[in-house]
């Protein structure tokens, strides 16, 4: 979603002036999305605004730091409470996915240092999607660690347009549906999952545990605008079936709540099987909003018969 002044201005007195310079320039007033139409998935029933307010939760959660933690192998949390950011650690130096909101950095860092990590080890910087919850920060953290910054094709008009404080957005190199990114011997997969925005990515990796391999998805946001043009609804579909196509044993996104982090985190515990590594959520959020997206097209045409 994209910014609105509230919860700006609260996260504006948390950080610094210098993040904070020019923080309104890439918000908009968007109104909440509509509290209807309703769908139920897995016994839980859902609106368009209450979606969004899972996803978000409170201005306060957006910018407070989530415990960091270890999720599976050599991938790590350090987002905040309800705003996804991964690390993935390599020999030869780290992958980051998602800044989040530039007022974010310094936590994103700690978080990072909090595991025992540097942050200036960073190299690649990776993004879900253009939205600024999600990739506001890139220009700031490269300032911070001189990481490549890696965006899909797709997703770079409205990259070029997300201009905090007036900083360009950088971009390093441009990616392609399935193209492949290595660091130190992990590859990351870049899905382009569109609908959400149009560049959305869904990446995928294998990470090591216990002797085994198990395939790790971080998912996009599958989410639909509130208008769903017959062009959204091509793209969706074909996002659907791709994601539910991909092989996944422990599912991740850009909100927590899409794989139910807080829960999962709060069975973690030494000699228990690892609680994220769990195939039911892997198509959840396809399940909803595949279920919302038809929902709010029949409400469409409902409403544009005479
Ligand atoms: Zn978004």
């Amino acid at each position: 979603m994209k910014a609105t002044s509230g919860w700006r201005l609260f996260a504006c007195l948390l950080g610094s002036v210098v993040l904070c310079a020019g923080a309104n320039q890439s918000q908009a007033q968007n109104p909440p999305p509509a509290d209807h139409p309703s769908v139920t998935v897995r016994g839980q029933t859902y609106t368009p605004r209450s979606i969004l307010a899972r996803n978000m939760g409170s201005e306060a959660d957006r910018v407070t730091q989530f415990q960091p933690h270890k999720i599976i192998g050599n991938i790590y949390y350090v987002g905040t409470t309800t705003l996804s950011s991964f690390l993935i650690v390599t020999p030869q130096g780290n992958i980051l996915i998602d800044s989040t909101y530039e007022v974010n950095a310094p936590t994103i860092a700690k978080s990072v240092a909090d595991l025992g990590f540097k942050f200036s080890d960073t190299k690649i910087l990776l993004g879900n999607h253009a939205h600024g919850d999600h990739q506001e920060g890139d220009a700031m953290m490269k300032q911070m660690t001189a990481a490549q910054v890696m965006a899909m094709a797709e997703d770079v008009p409205a990259l070029r347009d997300m201009k905090p404080g007036g900083k360009e957005h950088p971009i390093d190199k441009i990616l392609h549906d399935g193209e492949a990114v290595t660091l130190g011997g992990t590859t990351l997969v870049a899905h382009l999952t569109p609908g959400h925005t149009r560049g959305c990515t869904t990446w995928t990796t294998t990470a090591q545990e216990g002797g085994k391999s198990y395939n790790v998805m971080f998912g996009c946001s599958l989410r639909p605008p509130g208008v769903v043009t017959p062009e959204v609804e091509k793209e969706l579909t074909g996002s659907f079936k791709t994601v539910r196509a991909l092989p996944c044993d422990v599912q991740l996104g850009d909100h927590g709540a899409q794989y139910n982090m807080r829960e999962k985190f709060a069975k973690m515990k030494e000699g228990a099987p690892n609680p994220f590594i769990d195939q039911s959520t892997c198509t959840m959020e396809a399940d909803i909003e595949e279920a919302m997206m038809k929902a709010l097209l029949a409400e469409q045409q409902q409403a544009a018969r005479p």
